[in-house]
């Protein structure tokens, strides 16, 4: 175990183990918390690594091909034990196990940004913005139900995703301001 962090940390620059100390950001925190594709007792790993302080997919471990084959796991990825060690059972059934961690990353990103824009509404004095989605199959029956419609700023979209979107990664609404 000393060798692979010795290893992981030798790659990063040294400012790295200061500067990026800080609190991990609460949305990214939140969704490693909520996904149940993850091992509960490797969640400071997960955030380690989506915060770029560790690469646990450049460990130099990586899974064979016989490996991958057996779990099912597309033969192409390129993917080490170490990070299949933070997965759970669900998570490395998957074709890409990878996914879990991207589309963690997605849904907190939108989290972010739809609490900022509403922020900002709110501020501008606003009252309502619109909900716009994808327009293609990707989306979930609810995902395309909202397409359009408007809202209150003190209706947290958020909220209502996490309530009733079931798209694959992540939802991909954004939302616009409604001037009138
Ligand atoms: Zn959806």
């Amino acid at each position: 175990m000393l060798t692979f962090t010795q290893r992981l940390f030798g790659k990063t620059p040294s400012k790295e183990t200061s500067d990026q100390r800080s609190e991990p950001d609460h949305y990214l925190l939140r969704e490693v918390e909520k996904s149940d594709l993850i091992h509960k007792d490797q969640i400071d790993f997960v955030i380690q690594h989506l915060n770029n302080e560790i690469d646990l997919n450049k460990t130099g471990n990586k899974l064979t091909a016989e490996e991958k084959k057996e779990l099912g796991i597309n033969p192409r990825l390129q993917i080490t034990h170490e990070l299949l060690a933070v997965l759970n059972e669900n998570a490395r059934a998957q074709y890409d196990p990878k996914s879990v961690l991207s589309s963690i990353v997605m849904k907190a990103n939108f989290a972010r940004s739809h609490d900022e824009n509403i922020q900002n509404y709110r501020s501008m004095g606003l009252k309502q913005y619109e909900v716009v989605g994808c327009k293609d199959d990707r989306n979930c029956t609810w995902c395309k139900s909202m397409d359009g419609k408007k809202l209150s700023v003190s209706q947290s979209i958020n909220e209502l995703i996490e309530e009733n979107c079931n798209c694959d990664s992540h939802c991909r609404f954004v939302t616009v301001a409604v001037l009138t």
